[in-house]
């Protein structure tokens, strides 16, 4: 049995949910998510799920397929579940997927509260991905909280605390080290009952000893299970949505593990808040903050914080640009199409 307040159910889910009760649906949420199907928990337990024929043929994007984290309203049946519904969500963390060389994005965890972005003291410590990363969790709508893992095996942390503050303008940095225990209360402070936590970096940076904190003595990466689906198959999944002793939840999924970036300018502007600011007082109101004169940016930051605010906005431009390759190839087939035409009426008047 679960409490779904624990996993984050409130009122605002609960909003209009009479609809779907009145057709025998309840409230679940999204545990786990492979290939072959899902995993829900409702009230009555966790269950292995697929979505019905209706909201698989109803479902345009990738985006509108569920993901972890995610509310559906449910039909619980013998020994699995329907999904049928997809709740709003409230926050979404996407990845852009290179699907036959089409880039578009992909939920990999929903409705996310809390977004740790690991970084480790020691070679892992990078400024820059730092940078990228917060543009990913402020794009999500989470609220990123970093964290300054190993601090056990610096003599002295607080100017990795200072660098990480100056680069995460006004997020909340902890210095945590699952050694000695430092900064593990402020750690777990973040993840109250109801609340939904994820944890991103680099492998090796200290994320599931870090997990393992928040579950007790509860295993992470517990066992898969073999279980038959409504067809009889053997299905493999492995839970991926934690819900800890306390109450809160904590996401662990592959998807997470291998975050990229996948932004808007929106999200950009909040990494780089201090850029936006002088840029207001930029003589030029469209300044590109290169070489105009009168640039309160290039004045006020220093060259490596405008270099790499001037590289992400060259990778959003990329990343926007295979957004837009199926547009593009179609573009250049027209074009091809075009010459050939072109050509042949040349070579005719030849
Ligand atoms: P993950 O890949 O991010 O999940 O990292 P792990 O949690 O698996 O940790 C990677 C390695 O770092 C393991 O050998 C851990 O024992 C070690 N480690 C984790 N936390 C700390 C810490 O606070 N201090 C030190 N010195 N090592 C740690
Ligand atoms: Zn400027």
């Amino acid at each position: 049995m679960f409490d779904l307040k624990d996993l984050g159910w409130n009122d605002r889910y609960a909003f209009g949910f009479e609809e779907f009760a009145r057709d025998g649906l309840v409230p679940g949420r999204v545990s786990a998510q492979e290939r072959e199907g899902y995993r829900v928990i409702v009230e009555a337990g966790e269950y292995p799920a697929t979505v019905t024929g209706r909201y698989h043929h109803e479902a345009r994007h990738s985006e509108s397929m569920p993901a972890v984290g995610d509310w559906v309203a449910a039909s619980v049946h013998d020994d699995f579940a329907r999904i049928h519904v997809l709740l709003a969500r409230r926050t979404a963390l996407r990845r852009k997927v290179s699907n036959d060389r089409v880039f578009a994005p992909q939920v990999v965890a929903a409705n996310i509260d809390v977004v740790f972005l690991a970084t480790s003291a020691n070679r892992d410590f990078n400024l820059r991905r730092l940078e990228r990363l917060l543009t990913l969790v402020w794009e999500s709508g989470a609220e990123p909280v970093v964290l300054v893992t190993k601090a056990d095996l610096v003599d002295d942390i607080a100017p990795y605390v200072a660098q990480a503050e100056e680069t995460a303008y006004g997020v909340p940095v902890h210095a945590v080290s699952a050694h000695s225990g430092l900064g593990l209360a402020e750690f777990r402070a973040h993840v109250e009952p109801g609340r939904t936590a994820a944890l991103v970096g680099t492998s090796g940076v200290g994320k599931s000893t870090l997990t393992n904190h928040l579950l007790g003595t509860r295993r992470m990466r517990v066992q898969s299970q073999r279980e038959s689906d409504d067809r009889g198959r053997h299905t493999t999944t492995t839970r991926e949505l934690f819900v800890l002793p306390d109450g809160g939840c904590i996401v662990d999924t592959p998807g997470l593990r291998t975050v990229s970036l996948w932004a808007s300018d929106e999200g950009l502007e909040s990494t780089f808040g201090e850029i936006e600011e002088l840029a207001a007082r930029c003589r030029f109101s469209d300044c590109t903050h290169k070489q105009e004169p009168g640039c309160a940016v290039r004045e006020g930051v220093d060259e490596e914080r405008l270099a790499s605010y001037h590289k992400l906005q060259r990778e959003l431009a990329f990343t926007e640009q295979k957004a837009d390759k199926r547009e593009a190839a179609k573009a250049k087939r027209k074009w091809k199409t075009f010459s050939k035409a072109v050509r042949r009426t040349k070579n005719r008047n030849t």
